[in-house]
């Protein structure tokens, strides 16, 4: 199975590609999301304005994932984005299946766009406080039984500092 782990910044990822740890509501914040849409540049947040919004004004509702090209990021062709379960506003056994429909969500994206590789940031695990020694589990099931259908994705887990590294290495006995 192609699943690895690659040290670095979500943006310089080589894959085709690359995930955005989204708000349901706003369009481009901190972390993930503004390091996204400063490397992309002023188009993604255009293009992801174009999304209609539920009754609740969301664009991307948590758990689901909404796919646009990656205009500045290079050489990823899409950004993947999904909302993240905001631990702030649920428990953990809560936030749970939601994180895990995150990664499904952006997995099936990725085939649909006929994206060959797809790097994940640790989503919710920043801002949204979902606990990082606990994400990576949920994250590499998901994978490991998404890429059992679909053999011919590669999935890059992207880890940002020395702490997301040891966690999913811990995970993938690597
Ligand atoms: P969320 O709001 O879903 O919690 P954050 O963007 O706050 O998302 O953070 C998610 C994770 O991504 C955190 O563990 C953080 O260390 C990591 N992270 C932050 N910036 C980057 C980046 N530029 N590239 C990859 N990972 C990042």
């Amino acid at each position: 199975m192609k699943i690895r782990i690659e040290r670095g910044d979500i943006t310089k990822m080589e894959t085709e590609a690359v995930v955005n740890a989204a708000n349901a509501v706003f369009i481009g914040g901190g972390g993930v999301d503004g390091a996204i849409h400063r490397a992309a540049g002023p188009e993604l947040a255009k293009a992801c304005a174009k999304f209609p919004r539920n009754k609740a004004g969301e664009w991307c509702p948590t758990g689901e994932a909404r796919t646009t090209p990656a205009f500045g990021i290079k050489p990823a062709k899409w950004v993947i984005h999904t909302a993240g379960p905001d631990c702030r506003e649920m428990g953990v056994e809560e936030a749970k299946p939601l994180l895990a429909k995150c990664y499904r969500s952006c997995m099936e994206e990725a085939v649909k766009v006929g994206a060959k590789s797809i790097a994940f940031p640790a989503i919710s695990t920043g801002i949204f406080g979902f606990p990082k020694e606990l994400a990576p589990a949920i994250a590499v099931k998901e994978a490991r039984a998404f890429l059992a259908a679909h053999p011919e994705l590669e999935v890059v887990f992207c880890c940002f500092g020395e702490r997301d590294a040891a966690c999913y290495t811990a995970e993938l006995g690597a």
